[in-house]
């Protein structure tokens, strides 16, 4: 089996369309495919029959923002019923807190400088699709200031840079919530990524498990070797599952494609046992 259980479409922040992203997953070898937008489950009926089309198993899934102790972490949702009302209602309410976010965004901005980046962002997000803060870094780079979305990311976007703001996302038992209402199972995504401590690691774990949460994403296209072996590590001892997942967002954008992740460590209980 060649899973990958974390993309990202047009419905957020990929540069495929879902169908597009689904193909090039089975041309590439993933035989089990998750799409995970952030915030959002508008591509994943098309992803559905892309994957159906293609012959690939599917897995409609969802990658919620969460707030956590002033940190922003992620959960991915999968096997989500993308129809039930109370996570429709949550993810609604996200992504309306991540409108109001993007225009103050765009403020920012404006303030050193940098005019008509809300709409910018907006145009490469294209239609009413929600707003990253990638499609403001897109936007920047076309614009000439700075010549990759890492720089704009550095220079602008993460914490103490003009372009920041601060913001509450879901609380995160109540993100691990929704994902259960829907049905699905609850994963704390790229865990590698979090800037906190080791006992804070420890304390993120713990209320994770405790409020529920099913899984850790043990192998992600963001974490070096030394992450995946040191979260593996951490699900066996905190009795999480395992998923793995590229995190792809575009074929230029992203350092891992889809179809080349190394395997889950022997010793884990993957999420698909329970499937
Ligand atoms: P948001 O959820 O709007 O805050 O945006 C987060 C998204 O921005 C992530 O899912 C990535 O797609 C992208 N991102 C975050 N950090 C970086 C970075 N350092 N370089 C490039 N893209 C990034
Ligand atoms: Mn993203
Ligand atoms: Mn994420
Ligand atoms: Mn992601």
């Amino acid at each position: 089996m060649t899973p990958d259980l974390h993309a990202h479409s047009t419905a957020s922040d990929g540069l495929l369309t879902p169908a597009a992203l689904v193909a090039r997953a089975a041309s590439r070898g993933v035989d089990v495919i998750a799409l995970t937008d952030h915030d959002d489950t508008l591509g994943l009926a098309a992803a559905g029959q892309a994957a159906a089309a293609a012959g690939i198993r599917f897995v409609p899934g969802v990658e919620i923002s969460a707030t956590w102790e002033r940190h922003t972490v992620h959960v991915v949702g999968l096997h989500v019923d993308a129809t039930d009302a109370v996570l429709t209602q949550g993810l609604m309410q996200v992504r309306a807190g991540r409108e109001t976010r993007a225009r103050h965004i765009g403020q920012a901005l404006a303030r050193v400088g940098i005019g008509g980046a809300y709409e910018g962002a907006r145009e490469l997000a294209g239609g009413d699709h929600l707003i990253s803060r990638a499609h403001f870094a897109r936007y920047l780079v076309a614009q000439g200031k700075a010549s990759s979305t890492r720089d704009v990311f550095r220079s602008y976007l993460v914490p103490g840079k003009p372009g920041h703001v601060p913001h509450a996302w879901a609380p995160l038992v109540d993100a691990i919530a929704w994902i259960h209402a829907a049905g699905g199972q609850a994963v704390l995504a790229h865990p590698g990524r979090y800037a906190v401590t080791p006992t804070g690691m420890q304390r993120l774990l713990a209320t994770f498990r405790d409020a529920g949460g099913d899984a850790l994403e043990v192998i992600s296209g963001t974490h070096t070797r030394t992450e995946c072996e040191t979260f593996a590590g951490h699900a066996r001892s905190f009795g999480l599952l395992a998923s793995t997942g590229s995190d792809f967002h575009g074929p230029d954008e992203s350092p891992h494609d889809l179809g080349s992740l190394p395997a889950l460590m022997p010793g884990t209980t993957p999420v698909w046992a329970r499937w």
